[in-house]
């Protein structure tokens, strides 16, 4: 809104300023530094990630009127890297800095029932779904939508606050569970394979696509995305771009956005949500591409021209989940093996300095690079078995 009274293009040297302190913002800063910009970071947690590497961290909640404040003064654009920001935050900041995404943006993304009926309203294919408010909806959705998974309409993150149901009653049960918080209904689709795209749109609706990556999950979390350079664009990956695109638009979206979709066994595709920043599986572009989804996500903020998202090569990235610091057999708490993994040629380590590893929790990846895929699927293997963790190449 105010974006008028800012002058743009913001140059190196300047402040750009990030709310939310996750891995994600952590890695923005790394791209904001080495384009040459100071980044302020607001995040609650004395030992967040981005803070820890920021020029600035504002230690203050999301919501902390002084904390906002001085994060505007010193910061004339400011982007996120979290969609649960309250987007009545956004709105604040907006009065006096730029900020991008916009808060009206995320506010749709922030709620699945909102977000659900923003995509069908873009004409591109969702799963059937009911907006579940209260016992009375479960008992008239539509036998089709089971079995299904019931998914808490706010706050939801790597598969949590969801649950499968195979039946009305247990949907009953789970929604009790969950709180009796409203939720998305949604049918249990066949699956053949999952795809997200990831792209910027600039301010003047500049837009550039990363190739898609083919991701698989374990236990609602994302494991393993996949990009072969060789086969970027075609068919299916053709058609996600498309409705990422139309998504976009729709939204008047800028920022990095990203696009879940998933490919059923009928070869159609369903988009599943969106992501208002970087995503998980866009961190193979920190290698594989000529410039990564973070350093898009600083030249969106500071109103530059968009880098090109051209594959350098194909490209593995593997997650690294708090698991692998237990010891199967034993149970009990070790470091990984970093050594092997870095004697694999083509591996590049991230790790985000979170020192407290837990289940489920994410402590990093490692992008596996090959001149072809079969070379970075099979040095990708390599990898996964010095770490333990499963991979077929
Ligand atoms: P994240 O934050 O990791 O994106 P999330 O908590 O927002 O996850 P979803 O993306 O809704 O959760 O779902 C996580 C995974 O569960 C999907 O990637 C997919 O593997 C599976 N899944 C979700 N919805 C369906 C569905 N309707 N049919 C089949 N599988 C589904
Ligand atoms: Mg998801």
């Amino acid at each position: 809104m105010s974006d008028a009274s800012i002058s743009f293009p913001i140059m190196p040297g300047d402040w750009l300023g990030m709310i939310g302190g996750g891995q994600l913002g952590r890695m923005y800063c790394h791209a904001a530094q080495s384009l040459g910009y100071k980044v302020a970071v607001l995040d609650p947690d004395p030992h967040s990630p981005a803070g820890a590497v920021a020029d600035m961290h504002i230690r203050a909640a999301y919501d902390d009127q002084d904390g906002l404040k001085t994060l505007s003064e010193r910061c004339k654009s400011i982007t996120t890297e979290f969609e649960n920001v309250p987007a009545q935050s956004l709105q604040t900041l907006a009065l006096a800095s730029s900020v991008r995404p916009a808060a009206q943006a995320v506010a749709v993304v922030q709620d699945r029932i909102r977000e659900k009926a923003f995509l069908q309203s873009t004409g591109v294919p969702v799963a059937p779904y009911a907006a579940v408010l209260t016992p009375d909806d479960l008992a008239a959705a539509p036998d089709a939508l089971f079995p299904g998974i019931l998914k808490a309409a706010r706050l939801g993150y790597d598969g949590k606050g969801q649950a499968r149901v195979s039946n009305r009653e247990q949907a009953q049960q789970a929604f009790a569970e969950l709180g009796g918080a409203a939720c998305v209904l949604e049918a249990l689709l066949p699956l053949a394979s999952e795809l997200s795209v990831v792209m910027a749109r600039g301010a003047d609706g500049q837009t550039v696509f990363f190739p898609s990556a083919q991701n698989e999950h374990r236990d609602g979390i994302l494991a393993v995305s996949v990009v072969d350079a060789q086969s970027a664009s075609q068919g299916v990956a053709d058609q996600a771009s498309k409705a990422a695109q139309a998504i976009a638009e729709g939204l008047q979206y800028v920022g990095v956005l990203c696009v879940e979709f998933f490919v059923l066994q009928d070869g159609s595709l369903i988009v599943n949500e969106i992501a208002p920043r970087p995503h998980n599986s866009g961190h193979y572009t920190m290698n594989a591409s000529i410039s990564s989804q973070f350093e898009q996500q600083v030249r969106v903020t500071a109103g530059l021209p968009l880098g090109s998202t051209e594959s350098l090569c194909s490209v593995v990235m593997l997650n690294i989940l708090g698991d692998i610091w237990f010891d199967p057999a034993t149970g009990a708490k070790r470091e990984p093996d970093w050594s092997a993994v870095l004697a694999v040629p083509g591996a590049k380590l991230h790790l985000y300095g979170k020192s407290d590893a837990r289940r489920g929790r994410k402590m990093g990846h490692v992008n596996v690079l090959g001149a072809t895929l079969a070379q970075a699927r099979s040095a990708a293997s390599q990898v996964a078995q010095a770490l333990g963790i499963p991979f077929q190449p």
